[in-house]
């Protein structure tokens, strides 16, 4: 059967990186869950509704085809037909993805297209709620944090203007899947681990 290593923690912790590193190195599709729920929220700002109405936010869900494949390495994903390429990560949708992520309708919707994935191949998916919701069964969890202060200066680095912080505040706050260290994760803080590093670490804890 095919197999799901889940990589979740808070935003600029270093997961994307070791995802897609991990996902190349073992030869597995990555998948970026999170763009899926920055698709949703361009979407909603597209169509001028507020991300904090939930109704509307619904309404435009259903109106809403998300096609989400790979290219044989990397997750893809194509709303009514459209790559939003950079745009999935402007500081609009940043600002207002959080609001769109705690609807409980979005995150069934998303999390069964997540779930898809493994269906068709084995899966290096990074998110906030990949262990604890999407695959809890998978014995492969890791939990990347890093100190505040080191999570600023890689955004700073990225050349990203994100208050990643009030997004952490709101996506561990929210009723349905919080950001949390899921049942039977391993938490790697990589504050102190250069890339590499963190990748040795990670692959020590999915050899464990
Ligand atoms: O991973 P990324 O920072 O791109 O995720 C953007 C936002 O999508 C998060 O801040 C969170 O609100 C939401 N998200 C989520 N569950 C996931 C992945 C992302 O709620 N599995």
């Amino acid at each position: 059967g095919n197999v799901a290593i889940a990589i979740d923690g808070p935003a600029a912790s270093g997961k994307s990186t070791l995802a897609r590193i991990l996902a190349d190195q073992l030869g597995l599709v990555m998948v970026n869950s999170g763009a899926m729920y920055r698709a949703v929220t361009w979407k909603v700002l597209r169509e001028g509704v507020d991300s904090h109405d939930a109704g509307a936010v619904i309404r435009v869900l259903r109106e809403t085809i998300l096609e989400c494949g790979d290219d044989g390495r990397y997750s893809t994903i194509k709303v009514d037909g459209i790559d939003p390429g950079d745009e999935l990560r402007s500081e609009a949708v940043n600002a207002n993805v959080s609001a769109v992520s705690a609807v409980p309708e979005v995150r069934e919707a998303l999390v069964a297209l997540q779930r898809d994935y493994l269906k068709r191949a084995s899966v290096v998916m990074e998110g906030r709620d990949i262990g604890s919701v999407v695959f809890p069964d998978t014995p492969y969890k890791i939990y990347v944090d890093a100190d505040e202060e080191v999570r600023a200066a890689r955004r700073r680095d990225a050349g990203e203007l994100d208050a990643v912080s009030k997004r952490d505040a709101a996506d561990s706050r929210r009723a349905t899947a919080p950001l949390m260290v899921a049942d039977g994760a391993t938490v790697l803080d990589t504050s102190d681990h250069t890339i590499e590093s963190g990748v040795a670490a990670a692959i020590e804890i999915l050899k464990a």
